[in-house]
């Protein structure tokens, strides 16, 4: 196992513009439910340090935790709303990708945006969308499908293919993980230290 990321958290903001200067930065984003904060809480070895589940409050929010390091700050993780909150209230879902796409574009030390895609369900017309947009705007992204351990050994071949498929890559560009059992977990630590390293 490799040392959990140190994470410590510094701030919510509901626009780019209200977030202190980094110098480097990973952003994560997905749709609401993926397993985000399961696996940012992961990645720091912490339990609550990403709210997990029902709690919408925090999670419609950009949120800012810096990495420390050695010696260092390593440079920031920001945690991004999740898209596609069932519940949200009108105002909040218009708001929403501009939250998101406000942020990303306007983030000069934005180095990698880890894009979170349901390994059980396959991504979903939001999130090619989200690769989309990405890809149209030359943002550089990796896709990591979470809940590995939902997927039966016996399937797990065939949606890997499927999946990659689906998000227009090919297998060996997804990150898969399993915060609940931990695979992939040491890979995503690792990108996150060369992103902001
Ligand atoms: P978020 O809305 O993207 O932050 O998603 P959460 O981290 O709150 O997770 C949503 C739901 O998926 C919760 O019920 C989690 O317990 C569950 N979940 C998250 N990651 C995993 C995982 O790796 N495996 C399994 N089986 N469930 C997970």
């Amino acid at each position: 196992m490799s040392t959990p990321l140190r994470l410590n958290f510094v701030q919510s903001a509901t626009r780019a513009d209200q977030l202190p200067e980094s110098l480097a930065e990973v952003a994560f984003v997905g749709r609401s439910n993926v397993g985000k904060s399961a696996l940012i809480n992961a990645l720091a070895n912490r339990k609550q340090l990403a709210r997990v589940s029902n709690t919408p409050g925090r999670t419609q929010l950009i949120n800012l935790f810096e990495i420390e390091g050695s010696r260092d700050d390593l440079g920031t993780l920001v945690d991004l709303p999740g898209y596609g909150f069932a519940k949200a209230s009108k105002s909040i879902k218009r708001d929403w990708p501009e939250m998101i796409e406000g942020y990303i574009l306007e983030r000069d030390n934005l180095a990698m945006v880890f894009v979170l895609v349901d390994g059980a369900i396959g991504p979903t017309n939001l999130d090619t969308q989200m690769l989309d947009w990405l890809r149209y705007n030359g943002v550089p992204h990796t896709v990591v499908a979470t809940k590995l351990d939902k997927v039966k050994s016996s399937k797990r071949a065939t949606r890997k293919k499927e999946l990659a498929a689906g998000c227009q890559l090919d297998i060996g560009d997804i990150v898969w993980a399993s915060s609940a059992k931990g695979d992939g977990i040491d890979q995503l630590r690792s990108l996150v230290r060369v992103w902001v390293g």
